[in-house]
C-alpha cells in the first residue's frame, strides 16, 4: 500500500510550493516568478472509455498537467496508479520543470496519471487504454509541444502502443513524440537503466563530498522497480553493499549484502524481492530505519515522514523516488545532520536519457550505449558540483540548492523573454541569482 501523508504532512505539491517560495523570496526575485511557477500553464482533464474483456465499458479518468514551457516543450511521464489524483500530477508536473532546469535540459515540466490498478487488467484491456489516453490528449501532445514517457507501471511497452496511436491519429510516425519506447521504435540504448544509473552517480557523487568511502558502504533500498532495481545494480558496481530492499510484496535484509543480479533472476521467477534465498525478512519501517551509510526511497511519494525521518540512522537519503520526502521528514532529516540527495537531481537521468532519445529521434542520428552513458555521467556529475557550489556559496541545503539553481534559470528565461528587465533582476537578487547561459548547457 502507498502511504500517504499523516494528518500533520503538507500534501507534496504544498511542501513543493512552500519550498519555491522560499526559494523566489531568498533569490530576492519579483513575486511574479512565483506566481507563475507555482501552478501549471495548463491542465486537462480527461474521460477514457475502454471495454472491458466482459464487454461492460469502464471509463476511466486520467490528467496530463504541462506546468511550464519557458525552457522548451513539456516532458514528463504518465503514471497509472489507483490513487493518482491531480493534486499529485501537478506537483510532479512542477518538479519536471524544476528537474529539467536544473539539469539545463531544454524542457520544461509535465506530467500524466490515469486513476487505475494496472495489475487488475489485461493485456488488451491495458492497450486500450493506454490508446485511449493518447487519443484524448492529442490536441496537447508532439514533440514539439508535450512529450509523455514511462513513470509508475507504465513500461516500454505502453510507450509503444501510444507511439503508434498517436502515429494512427497524425497519418505519419512521429517516433520524438515519445520517450522510453522500444528500441525498435527508436528508443535509446540506456534509457532503461538510465534513472537509477543516475540514482547511483549522483549518490557516489555525494558520498565522495561527504567524505564517506563508497567502497563496502551499506545501502537499503526501498522499491525494486525500474529504478529502484537499476539503482542497486549499479549502487553495487560502484562498490557498495546492498543490504535491504523491499517491493510491496515484502522486504529482504542481509548484512553481509545481497547478489543483486540474483535478486533480478529471483525476481523475475516470482514476481517480488521477498523470499530471497541467504535473507532474512524486514518490514518497511526498519527497513528506513536502518543504521546504514545510504537509504535510497526508490518506491513513491511520502515515504520519509517526520516520524520515519526522527527515527532514521543513515548518513545520506538518495531520493530516487519522486517526492519521497515530506516537507516536515525533510526538515527532521536536517535536524539529525543526514544529507539528502534531491529527487530532481538524484532521478533526473531518466529525464536525461530520455532528452537524449529525443535528440536521436530528430536528428537521426543513433548513438553508441557508451556514448549515451559518458554523457550522461557528464551531464549529472556537472549539475550535481552547480548545485553543491550553490549550496557552499548560499550555505543551504542540498534541495534548496538545487531549486535556487533550477529556479534562478527559468528567471533568467522569464527575462530574456522580456518577462522583466534582465537588469532589474539582477540588481534586485543581490547576488548572482541565476547561472550564467555558457554554463547551462552542459
Ligand atoms: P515501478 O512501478 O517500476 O516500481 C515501483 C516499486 O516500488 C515496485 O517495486 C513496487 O513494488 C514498490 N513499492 C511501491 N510502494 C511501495 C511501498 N510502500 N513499500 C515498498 N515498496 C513499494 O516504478 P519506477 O519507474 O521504478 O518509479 C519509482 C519512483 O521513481 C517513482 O516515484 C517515479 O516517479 C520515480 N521516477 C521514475 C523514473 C523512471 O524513469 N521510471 C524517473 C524519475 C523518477
Amino acid at each position: 500500500m502507498i502511504t500517504r501523508p499523516g494528518a500533520d504532512e503538507e500534501t507534496p505539491l504544498a511542501s513543493a510550493q512552500a519550498l519555491l517560495r522560499q526559494t523566489v523570496d531568498r533569490l530576492g526575485l519579483p513575486d511574479p516568478v512565483y506566481e507563475t511557477l507555482k501552478q501549471p500553464m495548463r491542465v486537462l482533464e480527461i474521460a477514457i472509455p475502454v471495454r472491458m474483456d466482459d464487454g461492460r465499458v469502464q471509463v476511466f479518468t486520467g490528467w496530463r498537467a504541462q506546468h511550464s514551457d519557458l525552457l522548451g516543450p513539456t516532458k514528463g511521464g504518465v503514471r497509472f496508479h489507483p490513487m493518482v489524483d491531480l493534486e499529485e500530477v501537478k506537483a510532479l508536473s512542477l518538479w519536471m520543470t524544476l528537474k529539467a532546469a536544473v539539469l539545463g535540459l531544454p524542457f520544461g515540466g509535465g506530467k500524466g496519471g490515469v486513476v487505475v490498478d494496472p495489475s487488475r487488467l489485461s493485456d488488451r484491456e491495458l492497450e486500450e487504454l493506454s490508446r485511449g489516453y493518447i487519443r484524448a490528449l492529442l490536441p496537447m501532445v508532439g514533440p514539439r509541444f508535450d512529450i509523455p514517457a514511462p513513470d509508475v507501471n507504465t513500461s516500454a511497452r505502453v510507450m509503444g502502443w501510444m507511439l503508434d496511436e498517436y502515429g494512427r491519429m497524425k497519418g505519419f510516425t512521429e517516433p520524438g513524440f515519445i520517450t522510453g519506447k522500444p528500441l525498435i521504435l527508436g528508443g535509446s540504448l540506456g534509457r532503461l537503466e538510465a534513472t537509477g544509473r543516475g540514482v547511483a552517480v549522483t549518490t557516489r557523487a555525494a558520498l565522495e563530498r561527504f567524505e564517506i568511502p563508497i567502497a563496502d558502504a551499506a545501502v537499503a533500498i526501498q522499491g525494486f522497480g525500474n529504478v529502484g532495481s537499476q539503482a542497486a545494480r549499479f549502487l553495487s558496481r560502484f562498490g557498495a553493499r546492498v543490504v535491504a530492499v523491499n517491493d510491496l510484496g515484502g522486504g529482504i535484509h542481509n548484512p553481509h549484502g545481497i547478489d543483486i543480479d540474483a535478486l533480478f533472476a529471483h525476481r523475475i521467477e516470482t514476481g517480488s524481492v521477498a523470499g530471497f534465498p541467504g535473507c532474512a525478512p524486514i518490514d518497511n519501517e526498519t527497513l528506513l530505519t536502518l543504521p546504514v551509510e545510504v537509504v535510497v526511497p526508490a518506491a513513491l511519494e511520502n515515504q520519509v515522514t517526520r516520524r520515519i525521518a526522527e527515527r532514521m540512522r543513515c548518513k545520506v537519503v538518495a531520493e530516487a523516488a519522486n517526492g519521497p520526502t515530506t516537507a516536515r521528514g525533510d526538515a527532521a532529516l536536517h535536524a539529525r545532520g543526514i544529507h539528502v540527495v534531491p529527487d530532481i537531481l538524484c532521478n533526473a537521468g531518466g529525464v536525461t536519457v530520455s532528452y537524449f532519445e529525443w535528440v536521436q529521434n530528430n536528428t537521426g542520428d543513433y548513438w553508441s550505449e557508451s556514448k549515451v552513458n559518458h554523457r550522461l555521467d557528464h551531464k549529472l556529475t556537472t549539475a550535481f558540483d552547480q548545485v553543491f557550489a550553490m549550496r557552499e556559496e548560499r550555505r543551504v541545503h542540498m534541495r534548496e540548492a538545487a531549486y535556487m539553481v533550477a529556479v534562478g534559470r527559468l528567471a533568467d528565461a522569464m527575462a530574456a523573454r522580456g518577462w522583466f528587465d534582465p537588469w532589474d533582476l539582477l540588481a534586485s537578487a543581490k547576488a548572482t541569482p541565476a547561472t550564467p547561459v555558457a554554463t547551462r548547457r552542459t
